[in-house]
């Protein structure tokens, strides 16, 4: 099959690999339809985050179950989404329901260091593959991942209908964030420092059903609007302008992955102010049959900019500006198999 993988010098290549195979009574092959390119994916090609040598890459998946094992429910042709927050059911973390710390993680997590979606199949076992409700279409289904990861952050935040979240970077993942908040009743403003981001994501968030209001905004003027109750930072270094734009006894959520990331805070501030920082990481499972529930109702497509063939991955990288060149789309998702 063709793939797309990390190599030695950090960059994404086509090359061919064998068709992965079941190995288990409860495993599943995918036919991938097409793949979103997450934060996670950019930070690994840019230094940021790290992966494994030689890994397919791409996690979040949507496609067509091609085979199944003797013992699983699903049915070839099934249209599906992969949760690929993968874990092992059997250790403490696990036993405790936090599958989301499951501590047999090293080797399982799809597209860093066990093989992904950006390619023609994926296997994986049953119990991380979801068949879509009737009707959905793949470029929403393809987002319901990163709502998963949204919806997590907003559980940890503890965020109440009616109050304010500030949201730093317009990346889908802030996209999706406020999209999600404003169906949820809170009032969102929306800060990001490019002028094309926060243009696009005007037009993305324009008009929703949300009844509650909504503000894009540049970091400066948001310095000057009133604190908001929660901060959620999808950038991931901006842990220093959160604690400058959350209330009093406000929360903070770091939500964005840059392992080079470093900040000075203080303390007292913190502690004088009442202030929570929480980090919420991964999703749980359960997380995420809620997300493609919530995903009925959020015009998820909407953040889907551009859909590039696996065999042109460079236009899609530099889609996302790796490479030197700024953002030029917003999800940018790699078409293994066009089914639309
Ligand atoms: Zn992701
Ligand atoms: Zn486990």
């Amino acid at each position: 099959m063709r793939a797309l993988t990390l190599a030695a010098n950090g960059t994404l290549v086509r090359t061919e690999r064998p068709d992965p195979q079941l190995t288990g009574p409860d495993d599943v092959r995918v036919r991938v339809v097409q793949t979103g390119i997450c934060g996670t994916d950019r930070g690994v090609l840019t230094g940021k985050f790290p992966a494994e040598t030689g890994v397919v890459m791409g996690h979040e998946a949507v496609g067509l179950v091609d085979q199944v094992g003797s013992a699983s429910r699903l049915a070839p042709g099934d249209r599906v989404v992969i949760n690929p927050t993968l874990y092992c059911s059997a250790c403490p973390q696990c036993a405790a329901a936090r599958f989301n710390h499951c501590v047999n993680k090293a080797g399982t997590e799809v597209g860093l260091d066990r093989d992904g979606s950006f390619a023609d199949y994926i296997v994986l076992p049953e119990r991380f593959v979801h068949r879509l409700p009737d009707g959905m279409t793949w470029d929403r289904a393809v987002v319901v991942e990163p709502l998963a990861c949204v919806l997590n952050n907003l559980d940890a935040a503890s965020i109440v209908p009616g109050e304010r979240v500030t949201v730093l970077g317009a990346g889908p993942i802030g996209l999706v964030t406020a999209m999600a908040a404003l169906h949820l009743g809170s009032g969102v403003v929306l800060v990001e420092t490019d002028p094309f981001r926060r243009e696009l994501a005007t037009k993305i968030l324009h008009d929703l059903p949300a009844s509650t209001p909504l503000t894009v905004t540049d970091p400066d003027a948001a310095v000057s609007a009133p604190r908001a109750r929660t901060v959620i930072d999808t950038v991931g270094s901006l842990l220093d302008t959160a604690l400058r734009l959350v209330d009093t006894a406000g929360t903070v959520v770091i939500m964005g992955f840059d392992d080079r990331a470093r900040v000075t805070v203080e303390p007292l501030d913190i502690l004088r102010r009442g202030l929570r920082v929480v980090g919420a990481g991964d999703y749980n499972a359960p997380s995420f049959p809620r997300a493609l529930a919530l995903a009925k109702h959020l015009p998820l497509e909407r953040i889907v900019t551009h859909r590039v063939p696996l065999d042109e991955h460079e236009r899609a990288l530099e889609l996302i500006g790796v490479g030197g060149h700024g953002y030029r789309g917003a999800k940018v998702v790699i078409v293994s198999n066009d089914e639309q």
